[in-house]
């Protein structure tokens, strides 16, 4: 299924910019001279919209939830004297008054508000008949239908400057990431709706600067449009987001440091050679789908035979001994055990539901 949203291309909202777009500043506005310092350096640095959240949706009370609307004041400063696109999220019909009368540029939603239909709802009614751009982060949890369905709310009141941002999905207990990339979401949004430009927001994804690059490197090797980094004049003495966020210098390294790689083939060698590759790949893709449809089938025989002498469906001896044998098999191959595991499950539960049916005639 692909999307029908009217969407404009990004190049129409933030003219000159050269891919990656490029969105940074501090997580929070805290202060004048933090607003104004960031934004002179970000200047420098060829950013080409100045962020800054002026009203944080924080996880606990009684940690930093932003200046409110005082901080647009600076933001406004930011854009007379830097001449940056300025923006900032809004999460209610407040905010978004407040940002219009202060002559914000781009408004985003953020993942927490993206989550709840109404508070989008509530949004896109306060914006009929206003031409202002609006990103929309995913939604925490990972529900690609979720998303679309704020962009197409927005989409409805007429907006059409629009762009989705990937910062990743909440999950329980410690990892890598302060938020899952799950980098099959982003992949799945641009093949419904290939004209929605995508940006990356590494900063909220890796919670972590260190990893900023690594993650910042693959949104491009996925042709994101964009990317939003969150950097601070002083990152130590941020008031929120302190371990992401990078001094303007430091975000300029990882920039520089990124492989832009062509998003068209137009070598004439290459193009043969990747279309042979596909199609053994294609053909490769065929006959999996065969030996698995052969599987079904004979997953189905033995069904009848379970039920015929009374036995349960599950068999938990022979299912430890087939993970078990697989496992050690597809290691062996070069197959990694996560993905050999997820397969063997999606396979198994397969059989299950096929082997249900059989038993319930
Ligand atoms: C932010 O960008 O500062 C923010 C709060 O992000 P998110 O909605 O992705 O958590
Ligand atoms: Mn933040």
């Amino acid at each position: 299924m692909e999307e029908n949203l009217k969407i404009e291309l990004l190049s129409e909202w933030i003219q000159e910019a050269s891919r990656p777009v490029i969105i940074a500043g501090p997580c929070s506005a805290e202060s004048c001279s933090q607003v104004m310092e960031t934004a002179l350096e970000l200047k420098k640095r060829n950013v080409d919209v100045y962020r800054a959240g002026i009203w944080k949706p924080r996880t606990r009370p009684d940690t930093f939830e932003g200046v409110g609307s005082e901080g647009l004041k600076w933001l406004l400063q930011v854009k007379q004297e830097t001449g940056m696109k300025i923006a900032t999220e809004v999460a209610n019909v407040k905010h978004v008054y407040e940002c219009l009368r202060y002559g914000v540029d781009v408004l985003w939603i953020g993942a927490r508000t993206t989550a709840n239909p109404f508070a989008v709802q509530e949004i896109a009614d306060s914006l009929q008949g206003v031409d202002i751009p609006v990103m929309v982060k995913n939604p925490v949890n990972p529900d690609v239908d979720l998303w679309i369905g704020a962009l197409e709310r927005l989409n409805k009141a007429g907006i059409r400057k629009l762009a989705g941002i990937h910062r990743g999905f909440s999950s329980y207990g410690p990892g890598r990431f302060r938020n899952l990339p799950q980098w099959q979401i982003p992949v799945e949004m641009k093949r419904r709706m290939p004209q929605l430009p995508l940006i990356c927001d590494p900063s909220h994804i890796t919670g972590d600067k260190s990893l900023l690059r690594e993650v910042s490197q693959k949104a491009m090797d996925l042709n994101f449009d964009g990317l939003m980094i969150e950097a601070h004049i002083n990152p130590d003495e941020a008031l929120s987001d302190k371990n992401q966020q990078v001094t303007p210098s430091e975000m300029t390294e990882i920039i520089e440091s990124l492989i832009l790689r062509k998003i068209q083939v137009d070598d004439r060698i290459l193009k043969t050679t990747l279309g042979e590759l596909r199609q053994h790949i294609d053909s490769l893709d065929a006959d999996l789908i065969d030996t698995l449809a052969q599987r079904m089938v004979i997953a189905d025989i033995i069904g009848g035979y379970k039920k015929e002498s009374g036995i349960t469906i599950l068999q938990s001896d022979r299912w430890n001994e087939i993970m078990e044998k697989r496992l050690k098999n597809g290691t062996k191959k070069g197959l990694s055990r996560d993905f050999m595991t997820k397969l063997l499950q999606a396979i198994h539960q397969e059989s299950i539901n096929r082997q249900t049916l059989v038993m319930g005639k």
